[in-house]
């Protein structure tokens, strides 16, 4: 197959590239590099299966890259929850309309597959728990979250207007190493300034479904390779959760570190943070897929993998 893939340097997308390329893919990627880095693909670039495409999502010199291909796999975004109240603009731009132009870009150039990365954001503060990807309201707290439901919507439409088909997946947390944001990147490089200290944002109670990034590619592909609705939606996470105070203590217990705890109080972490979420993956295990990692060995291996 050719694959494009947006967002291929980036942490997830960089880890997509090598499962596609391990499984015969052309590829394509394109990442205007602005979080994503380009060490995490360095070793395909010099094959001819490989091809990086420094681009802006937001320009218009990238379209053309599209012509012959079978799938475009859309990773691309500002995948910071927290930056989004901060800077919506930024994210409606990178989230929103980034996807509006690569779904126009297939329909002028006939790629009639696409695959998004959407987020447990989607369903706010859900009342059921874990949360099936049928719950109503969709309710998004954050700008990040919203972004996401808008361009789920976006490629639907477009799905069912444009003869297209889709694999939308809404991921609970994905950790592991390449990641360069996150709660795990975020207390390594605080206990590296400061052993002696950890600052946590909230209380600590936060609790959270975690993924290992490779279990979730694995996933990823599972379903596309098992469903073939014009629109197939799919929860991709564990089937528990952690606190974000057991991963500090996971985290600590691996770099050997004895650190005071100073929280910042309140139940969030951040404006548009979602204290508690996990998702529901009934859909996904009945489509045939076995999960092979909770959210404390995922955890663990994102630890030991990040520390390396
Ligand atoms: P990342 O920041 O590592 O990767 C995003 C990539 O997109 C980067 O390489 C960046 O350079 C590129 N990019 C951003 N804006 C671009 C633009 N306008 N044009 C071209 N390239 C652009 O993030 P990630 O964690 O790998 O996330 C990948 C996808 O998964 C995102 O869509 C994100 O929203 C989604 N997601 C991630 C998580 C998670 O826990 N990491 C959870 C839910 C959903």
């Amino acid at each position: 197959m050719r694959s494009i893939v947006t967002g291929g340097a980036g942490f997830i997308g960089s880890h997509l590239v090598d499962y596609l390329v391990s499984s015969g893919d052309d590829v394509i990627i394109i990442d205007s590099l602005v979080s994503g880095n380009i060490n995490s693909i360095r070793n395909h670039l010099d094959s001819d299966k490989v091809r990086l495409v420094s681009a802006d999502l937001l320009e218009d010199n990238w379209q053309e890259e599209l012509a012959g291909a079978d799938r475009v796999y859309h990773l691309a975004a500002d995948p910071d929850v927290r930056e989004s109240s901060v800077s919506p603009d930024r994210q409606l731009n990178n989230t929103i309309i980034a996807t509006h132009r690569v779904l126009e870009a297939m329909r002028k150039a006939g790629v009639l597959e696409i695959v998004f990365t959407s987020t447990s954001t989607v369903y706010g503060e859900a009342s059921v728990i874990p949360t099936p990807e049928i719950y109503t309201p969709m309710e998004p707290i954050s700008i990040y979250g919203a972004s996401k439901l808008a361009c789920e919507s976006l490629i639907s439409a477009y799905c069912h207007s444009f003869s297209m088909r889709s694999w939308i997946f809404r991921f609970a947390n994905i950790i592991g190493d390449r990641s360069g944001h996150g709660v795990i990147t975020d207390f390594i490089r605080k206990l590296k300034d400061n052993p002696d200290e950890l600052e946590i944002l909230g209380d600590g109670k936060q609790t959270k479904s975690y993924l290992e990034v490779r279990e979730c590619i694995r996933a990823i592909m599972y379903v596309i390779n098992h469903s073939n609705d014009i629109v197939n939606t799919y929860n991709i996470g564990s089937e528990d959760w952690v606190s974000v105070s057991e991963i500090a203590d996971i985290l600590c217990h691996e770099m050997g570190l004895s650190p005071d705890y100073r929280y910042t109080g309140g139940y969030r972490g951040w404006v548009g943070d979602v204290p508690k979420m996990q998702l529901d993956i009934s859909k996904l295990k009945l489509l045939g897929f076995v999960p092979g990692l909770n959210s404390r060995e995922s955890v663990k291996i994102a630890v030991r993998a990040t520390l390396e």
